[in-house]
């Protein structure tokens, strides 16, 4: 679970959570007040698992011959994990930096 950088608590999963659904303005800390921005190692963790998760499924359609219904039935749960277990991967840093 993050960390703030300014005054060392951990966030919970929860606030994590709500957190980073409005990632763009950064997120202020419930503790301290600071604002913190997810670091860009972690904004690129999160985007490659669920970048990954597509051709991922096409794949596996592809090989396993899965039906759209048996798709679904994995994709989706598949998807619901990873958005739960995003505030997980989640770094907090004081300033805002650019991917690249
Ligand atoms: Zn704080």
């Amino acid at each position: 679970m993050p960390t703030c950088q300014n005054c060392g608590h951990q966030w919970s999963w929860k606030t994590t959570f709500k957190k980073t659904l409005k990632i763009n303005n950064g997120m202020i800390c419930p503790f301290c007040g600071a604002r913190q921005f997810a670091t860009a190692k972690s904004r690129m963790r999160v985007g490659s698992l669920c970048s990954i998760i597509a051709p991922l499924l096409i794949l596996s359609s592809y090989f396993l011959h899965l039906s759209a219904k048996e798709l679904i039935a994995i994709g989706l749960p598949l998807t619901i994990a990873i958005i739960l277990a995003s505030p997980f991967l989640y770094e907090l840093s004081n300033d805002e930096k650019p991917l690249w």
